[in-house]
């Protein structure tokens, strides 16, 4: 196919390997640009159990490869590539990676959202070992376990609440005195007897062997008095918000203030015609791997249609 295409799919987690069996299976020959973490978030997690068709569970890496190897089976090429930029200002678009460049008559972007994080050296060593950035994922691995939430919006709130299905005891650390989260949200979690709060608190480190014991305990530093303290848990939640990976669309697509691609109501269509997003970027709302396969199905129905009505 060379360097002219029908669609190119920018992105490779689920929503990306879905759109791409799609477009293969329909003879469109798609190329998906796998990014900077092939496979997407769910590489960065350990057991998936709430991905339909696999009941014993399967690691989100082996969930991944059968996604992109479903794909391929079909046609669709892959390449560990990342995309540096984009021209959506005349169809054929323009995809610039590295000292290549490619045009395509769609475009389907699906190149997901990134949890925030502290950004600490223990944090990155002891994710899938206690740490997790997903309560609706790992949750269920803390059954009768002591788990902290770090974070003051509503996704701390949702976490923490929802934790405490599983876990003996939930302790939400917030750096302020206030949360930011809906009345409505912080009432469920206050009232629930499961769960206390540790205001005005940071967390410094992250005790642990990830070889061994995982996480046990973190550091934490009150930022009224200055004073240092350990506590002990099993496990920790980052509920510290979402970035989406959109900064290379800037100015080029519509988009909400946190830098989520917008879509049309019931489509995965952009602001510009024959630009489709899928999957994470534009999903602020359930963020699941599957809501993410479905919205990689759209995108894919609808350019195979953009295409059938311009040829
Ligand atoms: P958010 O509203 O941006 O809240 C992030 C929280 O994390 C804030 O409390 C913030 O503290 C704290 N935080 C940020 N960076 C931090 C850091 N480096 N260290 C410590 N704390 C840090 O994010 P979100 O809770 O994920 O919500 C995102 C959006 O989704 C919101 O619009 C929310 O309403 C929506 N949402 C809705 C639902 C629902 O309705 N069911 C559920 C989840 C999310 P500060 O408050 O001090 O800034």
């Amino acid at each position: 196919m060379g360097n002219k295409r029908k669609v190119i799919i920018i992105g490779s987690g689920p929503a990306g390997l879905t759109a791409a069996l799609y477009c293969a299976r329909a003879n469109l020959e798609p190329l998906v640009f796998e990014g900077i973490q092939p496979g997407g978030q769910l590489t960065i997690t350990t057991d998936v159990e709430n991905y339909p068709g696999f009941p014993d569970g399967i690691m989100g890496p082996e969930l991944m490869d059968l996604f992109r190897k479903q794909a391929q089976r079909f046609g669709a090429e892959t390449k560990f590539n990342h995309v540096d930029e984009v021209d959506f200002s005349k169809r054929p678009f323009k995809i610039s990676s590295g000292t290549e460049d490619f045009i395509s008559d769609t475009v389907i972007i699906s190149t997901g959202a990134s949890a925030k994080l502290l950004g600490l050296d223990t944090e990155s060593k002891l994710m899938g070992h206690g740490v997790s950035a997903c309560a609706t994922c790992d949750g269920f691995f803390f059954k009768d376990k002591k788990v902290l939430v770090v974070g003051g919006g509503d996704s701390a709130m949702e976490e923490a609440t929802f934790l405490t299905k599983f876990a003996s005891s939930v302790s939400i650390i917030h750096r302020r005195d206030e949360f930011r989260a809906s009345k409505i949200m912080q009432e469920r979690a206050l009232n629930n007897p499961k769960i206390d709060v540790i205001w005005n608190t940071a967390v410094l480190d992250m005790i642990g062997d990830p070889k061994n014991s995982g996480l046990t305990g973190v550091r934490i530093q009150n930022l009224i008095t200055g004073t240092n303290s350990e506590i002990d848990c099993d496990g920790l939640f980052l509920a510290i918000g979402h970035k989406p990976n959109s900064d290379i669309f800037v100015n080029k697509l519509d988009m909400d203030n946190k830098g989520y691609i917008i879509t049309q109501p019931d489509s995965t269509q952009t602001s510009v015609k024959g630009i489709f997003a899928a999957g994470d970027i534009q999903d602020t709302v359930y963020r699941q791997a599957v809501t993410a396969a479905g919205s990689g199905c759209m995108a894919a129905i609808e350019a195979e249609r953009y295409i059938e009505s311009y040829s």
